[in-house]
């Protein structure tokens, strides 16, 4: 439900209202707009009637029903955009933010040789895995703390935030000690101890799509996060499961207008893990940016031939900064500031 609160209202008076809304048993998440307070209530749907009650209080306007299934998610809730801004990596509204790096952290070189490629070019935040959540037992599973101080320390060279994958439930703690934002992969998507974890941590939160997730499930694994205190949250489209074979997964373009459509959350791509081939990258983020989306995830390797992980997707440095020139040039189109 959306509680809104009268024009003129008080700090005072809103602090009443949660104070209500706690007592009822749920939990209220404040949007302060210029126009106007809303306050979004969430929390046991078979209560939800008792919220009604507070259109009896003077300093209530409204008390709305969110007829979507996803609440704190949805445009219903909040009608402005949201900006996520970390360092100079800016999401949504006008913006276009780019992360890039390689997919999995090796060593202090291979990272710092990255950091300093895609920030040259033009990237605002830096992206590695430290903890790999691999299809394969046998297959590298990366580096886990020792990749977390390597990916501090290009951070430490280069100024670039960093995004890193956390897993496990577990080790939400540690990544948080060091990570700018926690990226919740594909596989973790419906993983709701892990997401409820990260959103109660107090940091940003990249969340990608399931494998086989519709947009509307991929939705209320947001609501998950945002209903544990998180607002700075980044959607992810990174292709889904079909029976089309030439491509790793398959890129679906139209997550972006379609949850433009539902949701004030910004949404990127990552063309890398939608495809798996290097060749098709430029074309897609030419495409994402030409379809509204906020920002791109891209994997970059100073020597993709030998990579320990996605070598065959992940581009040169050089690649990636004639990627960026062409994109510069775009996003005078596009009307976002990238
Ligand atoms: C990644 O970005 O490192 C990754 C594993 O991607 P996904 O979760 O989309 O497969
Ligand atoms: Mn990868």
């Amino acid at each position: 439900m959306i509680i809104v609160m009268k024009p003129g209202s008080t700090k005072k008076d809103l602090e009443a209202v949660i104070k209500k809304v706690k007592e009822l048993g749920f939990k209220a998440h404040t949007i302060t707009g210029v126009e106007r307070t809303v306050i979004g209530a969430v929390g046991d749907e078979r209560g939800k009637h008792k919220l009604q009650t507070l259109e009896t209080i003077d300093s209530v306007e409204k008390v709305i029903e969110i007829l979507q299934s996803f609440k704190l998610a949805s445009l219903e809730f909040k009608k402005e955009p949201t900006v996520v801004k970390v360092g100079g990596a800016v999401f949504g509204g006008d913006h276009f933010g780019v992360i890039a790096g390689p997919c999995s952290v090796e060593s202090e070189k291979q990272m710092l040789d990255a950091a300093i490629g895609v920030k040259k070019a033009g990237a605002k935040m830096l992206r590695g895995g430290a903890f790999k959540p691999r299809t394969s037992p046998y297959a590298f599973q990366g580096l886990e703390k020792e990749g977390l101080k390597i990916l501090a320390k290009a951070r430490e060279e280069t100024g670039l935030p960093f995004v890193t994958e956390v897993v496990n439930p577990e080790d939400v703690e540690l990544v948080g000690e060091y990570a700018d934002v926690f990226q919740i992969g594909a596989r973790n998507c419906q993983n709701f101890s892990l997401l409820k974890r990260v959103g109660r941590f107090g940091k940003p939160a990249l969340l990608k799509r399931g494998l086989s997730t519709t947009i509307q499930e991929f939705l209320m694994s947001a609501e998950y996060i945002l209903s544990e205190g998180c607002t700075e949250l980044v959607l992810c489209e990174r292709g889904i499961r079909t029976f089309e074979t030439s491509t790793r997964n398959t890129l679906d373009i139209s997550a972006v207008p379609v949850i433009r459509s539902l949701s004030h959350l910004p949404i990127i791509i990552d063309p890398s893990h939608a495809t798996g081939v290097r060749k098709y990258i430029a074309p897609l983020c030419y495409a994402s940016m030409a379809v509204g989306a906020d920002g791109l995830m891209i994997e970059v390797h100073p020597d993709p031939q030998n990579a320990l992980c996605d070598g065959p997707q992940s581009l040169k440095i050089e690649d990636f900064a004639a990627l960026m020139k062409k994109l510069k040039e775009l996003s005078k189109f596009s009307g976002k500031k990238i």
